[in-house]
């Protein structure tokens, strides 16, 4: 298939922006232009507005069982479009063809399951002082939705989103990345051609700042959501704040692992390698301070590299990669001054730590030890295919410095002492906190982060609640 130019979503019709303006997409694996995007003017945004208020008119009125049905329907065509938009995915994103298939496959279950979680919105029949009284709770969809959503994931990030706001009975508009825009666009061409009414999906692209600040304070709009960096997202949850619109943060994460004395350290080095360098480091869980019991320090460095050094960088659609290049050449520029920042206070890079040829956006995966509390690395999210590297003496100690930083997404830990365990999960600082395992952020488990990396979670039932009101109705029959 080749890459196709993206058009706005629109009252399930597929459109130019008014004025035809567009932007070029680029493949960063080769830096070249692939194709364009369709940049929405404000009568798109309009347009597009009207039809999110009509369609949730619908679609709050549409049984949860119908909504269930449309939305499995979606995820099914999701499935069975996999390799294609996994392709278009690599191209756009540059991630390895096979983990493009994972991020698209995932988000079929993921919509499957707040399918089926919408069956289980339930109200409660509270006991009344009056005994004639009957007192409800009603739970109701919150109203039509904004949701913000980056270039690391394009299909994932939508789907967490766009999952809980179609079971509650919200409409969805979105405003996707322009960077990756024709995945995302297939993911929303899957709930039209299952038969989602007009209106209730809805995709633009454009200038990123110019649409939150116009959808955001917009009276049709009543919920938003947004993933990115911590502080594009203050901007936006002040904006919301103004107007008072329900919001959900997902922003970005500095994740410490911790690495005990007593830990499995080919376990550590496999899972948290992984973790690592899946979608070149630019996810925001990825695990960024490695802090190592001083006792184990030296073994688990050098294993760490040897993995490290044996990733294959290249192309995402060449068979056998499996890094491939950075985003876009913003995150590479990024990853030459963590580095440089490194170098100068003395740290030692261990492997990597450079840009690798002139095309695309190749950065070499990459190690540092010796590093300085104060280096950029241990306090600035690097979002790229950087580890560093700190020892430490006393568990409690390693559980400070995690949470020093005022991240507060993700954390990881490898401990064999059940004590260790209880400690590190009591005391870790993290909306979400794996130990002795890989990052597994399944549909019905909670996403998201504290401190600023947000609030509000992307998983479990706690997921549907952000797309709900609640309202309580007494009753005294006459
Ligand atoms: P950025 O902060 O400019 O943008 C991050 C995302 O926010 C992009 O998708 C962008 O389109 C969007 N955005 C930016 N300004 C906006 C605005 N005013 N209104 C609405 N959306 C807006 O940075 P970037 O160079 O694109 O990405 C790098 C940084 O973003 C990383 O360092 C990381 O912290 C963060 N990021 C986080 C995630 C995540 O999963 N939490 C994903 C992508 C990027």
């Amino acid at each position: 298939m080749t890459y196709p130019n993206t058009q706005l979503l629109i009252a399930n019709e597929w459109v130019d922006a008014q004025g035809g303006k567009t932007l070029d997409v680029l493949n960063p694996a080769t830096g070249k232009a692939i194709g364009t995007v369709a940049h929405a003017a404000i009568a798109d945004l309009d347009r597009a507005l009207a039809a999110a208020q009509k369609g949730f008119e619908v679609w709050r009125d549409t049984s949860v069982y119908e909504r269930a049905a449309v939305m499995r329907r979606a995820a099914a065509l999701l499935r069975e479009r996999a390799d294609e938009i996994a392709r278009l995915l690599t191209q756009e994103q540059g991630k390895p063809l096979g983990e493009a298939k994972v991020e698209v496959n995932a988000g079929a279950e993921i919509i499957e399951w707040f399918a089926d979680e919408g069956r289980r919105v339930y109200g409660r029949i509270v006991p009344g002082r009056n005994l004639a009284a009957t007192q409800m709770v009603l739970k109701e969809p919150v109203g039509p939705v904004a949701a913000f959503t980056p270039w690391n994931f394009p299909i994932n990030q939508i789907v967490r989103k766009i999952g809980a706001a179609l079971a509650t009975g919200c409409s969805f508009l979105c405003k996707a990345p322009e960077e990756t825009p024709a995945s995302p666009a297939a993911l929303l061409k899957c709930f039209v051609d299952a038969g989602i009414p007009p209106g209730v999906v809805g995709l633009v692209f454009g200038n990123p700042a110019e649409i939150s600040n116009y959808l955001i304070p917009h009276p049709i709009i009543r919920k938003v959501t947004f993933t990115g960096s911590t502080a594009v997202g203050k901007q936006l949850a002040a904006l919301a704040g103004q107007h008072m619109k329900r919001v959900t943060m997902e922003l970005g994460g500095h994740a410490p692992v911790i690495v005990a004395e007593d830990a499995d350290v080919t376990l550590a080095v496999k899972a948290a390698g992984a973790a690592k360098f899946r979608n070149a480091g630019q996810v925001c869980i990825s695990p960024t301070r490695f802090l190592v019991h001083s006792s184990i320090e030296a073994e688990f460095t050098k294993a760490f590299v040897a993995y490290t050094q044996k990733l294959k960088l290249g192309d995402g659609l060449a068979d056998g990669t499996t890094l491939g290049p950075l985003a876009n050449s913003r995150r590479v520029t990024a990853m030459a001054g963590v580095v440089d920042d490194a170098r100068k206070r003395g740290a030692e890079v261990l492997t990597g730590g450079e840009r690798v040829g002139d095309a695309g956006n190749f950065f070499a995966p990459t190690i540092i030890s010796n590093l300085p509390l104060e280096s950029d690395l241990f306090n600035n999210e690097p979002f790229g295919p950087i580890a560093g590297i700190r020892p430490f003496d006393r568990l409690e100690d390693a559980i400070a410095e995690a949470n020093r930083l005022p991240y507060g997404l993700a954390a990881y830990a490898y401990t064999k002492s059940f004590k260790n365990v209880q400690l590190l999960a009591n005391k870790v600082e993290a909306g979400m906190v794996w130990i002795n395992q890989p990052a597994l952020p399944s549909a019905e488990l909670p996403f998201g982060g504290i401190k600023d990396s947000g609030y509000g979670t992307e998983g479990g039932p706690e997921a549907m609640e952000a797309y709900l009101n609640t309202k309580s109705v007494a009753v005294v029959g006459v």
